[in-house]
């Protein structure tokens, strides 16, 4: 098993002084302080038998304390599961159980509002009290190790727990500093979740490059705006919506010379953006990733933005794609292969087996490549709607809405919207007029999250299929737009 120094205990020895953590509530924390409270925590939770190969959950909005519980886990060579805040109760549960966590971390307000049934939950404050066992921490990283676990929805069936070992995290890190560089100064702003691989992984690339992360508990278009113009912030991770919300504030005002890159990830990008993007010169970066990949893996640099527009780049260095089963226009679906990429699911033989073949993982994404090898994602197999940066599946919701009392039939596609980018809405097949948009969301309210509730229901007599069978979607998409 190859090992190498622990990331942080590294960067502790090599930039003790140097800012880990800028935050607006007074909790900077420099690389040596950010080392030594991460251990404290490490021996605080060991007291409650948490040790190697244990499973420890993350239910917690983006704060300090949950950077320092993420790195305390490594120093137990424990695995950090991270919750989605915006799921629902039951969702919730199911990741618990399919992970086998032990314990669950989290914040006060979360652990009111989520009422989640397991044994064992901490708050960081229920954490701090305790005491700390007389351990020994490891020096050094299992490059193949697990360190974390998030979920995926797919098209069939539940949401898949992705394991990422250090490796994975590591070859995403390198990967990323070899096309996007990195520059002394340089201070990234955090404000996706950390419980997506997006937000995620810049804490990794904070650690293994010694580089300052400014972090935002929560997204807002406000703070988000301000705190770009006058922090010095130099990259700034973001998903379509919050570039669109950007550009309006912006407005004449010129980019502050500091900005070097803005990285856009999750889905793709209007052409009327791209075109504002231009005009304010706006460095953009595209890409496409997802977290089996653990985060992006195709990235398009500001340079290409216009001569290459629509495309998602080129595969980051120790990255390989092909495009598989072409049909006569060369679109085919991508298969993606390097040091980035998953191991596998976890208790998840079938998705395994299915998801690799001939070492090559299959995204289940469909795309072509151009006479100068760029990527273009054109369409998705999976009718995947993209809301806000969260994606949502279809036959989640539509399985859920089944199981209610009335329904006969049912189709999930996504709507446009100004704000979401797309929201979901629903046409259902009812078998009496006495069941209403009301009450199916009564029931689908309590198994799914907030932002997977179709905004809109249609009632139908019956869903178009064809000859074989399938929902033809694109003829409800039609009549959506009439
Ligand atoms: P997730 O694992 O939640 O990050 O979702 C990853 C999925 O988002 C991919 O499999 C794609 O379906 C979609 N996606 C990511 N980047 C792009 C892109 N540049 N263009 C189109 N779809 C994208
Ligand atoms: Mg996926
Ligand atoms: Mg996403």
């Amino acid at each position: 098993n190859e090992t190498m120094p622990h990331w942080l205990t590294k960067q502790a020895e090599l930039s003790p002084h140097k800012i880990a953590i800028e935050n607006t509530d007074d909790r900077t924390l420099s690389f040596l302080q950010l080392e030594q409270e991460s251990k404290t925590f490490a021996k605080k939770i060991a007291t409650l038998g948490i040790g190697e190969n244990a499973k420890v959950a993350i239910l917690s909005t983006n704060r300090t304390d949950m950077v320092i519980a993420i790195h305390a886990l490594s120093y137990l060579k424990a695995v950090a599961v991270l919750l989605n805040t915006r799921l629902s109760k039951q969702e919730l549960q199911y990741q618990l159980k399919q992970s086998e966590t032990t314990l669950v971390i989290t914040t006060e307000r979360l652990r009111n509002d989520k009422k989640l049934d397991f044994p064992l939950q901490k708050t960081y404050s229920d954490i701090q009290v305790l005491n700390e066992a007389e351990i020994k921490l490891p020096t050094q990283i299992n490059v193949q190790d697990p360190f974390t676990m998030m979920f995926t929805s797919g098209t069939t069936g539940n949401p898949k727990g992705v394991i990422h070992t250090y490796g994975n995290h590591w070859a995403s890190a390198i990967g990323s500093m070899l096309n996007l560089g990195l520059n002394k100064d340089d201070k990234w702003l955090l404000t996706l979740p950390i419980f997506h691989v997006g937000g995620l992984s810049i804490l990794l690339r904070s650690v293994i490059y010694g580089m300052t992360v400014f972090l935002m508990e929560k997204y807002d278009s406000n703070q988000f705006y301000e705190t770009i113009m006058e922090k010095k912030i130099t990259i700034i991770s973001l998903v379509t919506l919050m570039l669109k919300q950007f550009l309006k504030k912006v407005g004449k005002t010129p980019l502050p010379n500091h900005v070097r890159c803005f990285l856009l990830g999750g889905g793709s990008v209007p052409e009327p953006i791209l075109k504002q993007v231009a005009e304010k010169q706006i460095p953009l970066f595209q890409s496409y990733g997802m977290t089996e990949t653990s985060s992006q893996i195709v990235t398009l640099s500001a340079d290409y933005a216009f001569e290459k527009l629509g495309s998602a780049g080129k595969p980051l260095f120790q990255a390989a794609l092909k495009i598989w089963n072409q049909n006569e226009e060369g679109i085919g679906e991508i298969v993606v292969k390097g040091p980035m990429v998953m191991k596998g699911y976890v208790n998840n033989e079938q998705a395994n087996e299915s998801s690799f073949e001939d070492g090559w993982f299959k995204t289940g994404d469909l795309g072509y490549l151009d006479e100068d090898n760029f990527l273009y994602v054109v369409d998705r197999r999976t009718d995947l709607i993209i809301s806000g940066g969260e994606n949502i599946y279809p036959s989640e919701i539509e399985n859920v809405i089944l199981g209610v009392e009335g329904i006969v039939e049912v189709a999930v596609i996504g709507r446009k919207d100004e704000t979401w980018g797309q929201v979901p809405v629903a046409f259902v097949v009812r078998s009496c007029s006495d069941v209403s948009q009301q009450m199916i969301d009564e029931h689908i309210k309590i198994k799914l999250a907030s932002f997977k509730l179709p905004k809109k229901m249609y009632f139908v007599q019956s869903l178009p299929r064809n000859a074989s069978n399938k929902i033809m979607r694109h003829k409800l998409k039609d009549l959506l737009e009439e």
